[in-house]
């Protein structure tokens, strides 16, 4: 844990990217103006219900990193599962070779 930066180190995240948008209840505020308020959140799906994190300005790099970093592991992982089709499609379509005399 440092005093700069989170003590928590964002490796992965899923979900996507937000804007919240609301108004306040201050009569003289500029949401009323039809203005609202934004704040950053990360919505995600757990156990098939939709969930929002709101964020501070400060952590939407850190997590837009976490969430590239997500989808290029799951697109690797993709490729690799899609080469272990390939391979098991050439293995079934070879003809076996006799392994033992
Ligand atoms: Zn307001």
């Amino acid at each position: 844990m440092t005093a700069a930066g989170h003590p928590v180190k964002l490796s992965v995240l899923r979900g996507t990217l937000i804007m919240f948008r609301r108004r306040c209840s201050k009569p003289n505020c500029r949401c009323a103006a039809g203005n609202p308020h934004e704040s950053p959140a990360l919505a995600y799906t757990e156990n098939g219900r939709t969930k929002t994190l709101t964020l501070t300005d400060v952590e939407v790099p850190e997590v837009a990193a976490a969430l590239a970093r997500y989808e290029k592991a799951r697109s690797d992982l993709d490729q690799a599962a899609d080469a272990g089709i390939a391979d098991l499609r050439i293995r079934l379509a070879t003809p076996r070779q006799r392994r033992h005399k």
